[in-house]
């Protein structure tokens, strides 16, 4: 057990600094009341920075991340700010890279008062977890496609260590949730191993690492006939673990089943590293007025604590990261202090200002 934890900060740009504030602030009084300590240390990188200095993510910043007990990172790239070849400036993908950050995890929970665009059977309430390999598969030539006049390509890659380590994390993370009482211990791998050799291979390596947690169930799914299931059975499903790309486009699908983007935490796990940020982009559309959502930011702070605390054995960081996920679902369940993009009048600060006051009901 640590005595301080020194959490690397990205402002990031657009809505990612009036979002960050906030946060930054309910984990310092969390700290201050509980008995730990965190540090904070801002670096820069991101859209605004690139326009500023022509460098997206500083090697200063890189090594201050590897230095630190966790990564706080908000919402980053701005839809002006380019590369030459027209791709937007993205340093959480080059984070995830460089940390080999293999495991995106994103929480999808709709739990009773949550507006979603469902209607959930009564006593229904979903809550899974969706993997997201984050640094191959079809990410993996990211800037570096080839494009001629005639002819565009992307290379898929899969290997077999990295899909070693993302099924071991994913029926660990399933075994942690049955044990919490979260989940019946089911894993199932998205694929489309019926067209693709990579993904036949990619689900021989899941069967194969499932037969050392014997304890727990696995299933495969298409990740055609996941989107649908996503729609019409999300309580049915536990952990599921894909392929980037698959695992990019069912996130977000995963958002707008929990209300939207607003509300979708995320955090992007390695063995030694790991970043929490929010699972939208960062909304220049609304910068600066006060009034982006800041609970995704919130909720995947709180995933941060959990980390941090499993990871050092620590339990009041893992007792605050609970308690802080409670606090901003109550307030998401009560509908009075919400943001624009959920439906209410409410700005950022008296967004967290609610979050605070529910955790000091906790
Ligand atoms: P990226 O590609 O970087 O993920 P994006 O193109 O998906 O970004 P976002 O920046 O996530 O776009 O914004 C999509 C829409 O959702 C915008 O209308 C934006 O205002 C809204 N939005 C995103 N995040 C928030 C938030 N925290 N609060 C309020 N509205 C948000």
């Amino acid at each position: 057990m640590k005595d301080v934890y020194r959490i690397a900060v990205f402002q990031g740009d657009g809505i990612g600094p009036e979002i960050m504030q906030p946060t930054v602030e309910i984990l310092g009084q969390l700290a201050n009341q509980n008995g730990y300590n965190l540090s904070f240390v801002d670096y820069p990188a991101g859209a605004a920075h690139f326009a500023n200095t022509g460098e997206a993510l500083p090697a200063t910043s890189l090594q201050g991340a590897k230095d630190s007990d966790a990564i706080l990172l908000s919402a980053m790239g701005l839809p002006s700010v380019r590369y030459d070849d027209g791709t937007e400036i993205s340093p959480q993908i080059d984070l995830r890279k460089a940390l080999n950050l293999f495991a995106g995890v994103r929480p999808v929970r709709i739990f009773p008062g949550q507006k979603t665009p469902l209607s959930l059977p009564a006593g229904r309430e979903v809550d899974f977890v969706l993997i997201r390999e984050s640094t191959e598969g079809l990410f993996h030539t990211q800037g570096c496609g080839e494009v001629t006049e005639e002819e565009a390509r992307e290379t898929l890659l899969i290997t077999r260590k990295t899909s070693e380590l993302l099924f071991d994390f994913a029926f660990n993370l399933a075994r942690d949730r049955k044990e919490a009482g979260r989940g019946p211990g089911r894993v199932t791998c998205v694929d489309k191993a019926n067209v693709f050799r990579a993904f036949a291979f990619f689900r021989e390596i899941f069967d194969e690492t499932a037969q050392q947690f014997p304890d727990l169930a696995r299933e495969h799914a298409y990740v055609d006939a996941m989107a649908l299931w996503f729609v019409q059975k999300p309580w049915d499903f536990d952990v599921l673990v894909t392929e980037n790309m698959f695992g990019d486009i069912l996130s977000d699908l995963g958002a707008g089943l929990m209300g939207g983007l607003g509300v979708a935490p995320s955090a992007d796990i390695g063995l030694y590293h790991a970043v929490f940020q929010p699972c939208h982009g960062s909304a220049p559309d609304i910068a600066g007025q006060g009034i982006a959502n800041p609970l995704a930011m919130i909720l995947s702070a709180a995933m941060m604590l959990e980390w941090l605390g499993m990871r050092h054995d620590h339990a009041s960081l893992t007792t605050d990261g609970v308690r802080l996920r409670e606090a901003a679902e109550k307030v998401i369940a009560k509908g009075e202090d919400l943001t624009g993009d959920l439906g209410g009048t409410a700005t950022t600060s008296q967004a967290a200002a609610a979050v605070t006051a529910a955790l000091a009901a906790t």
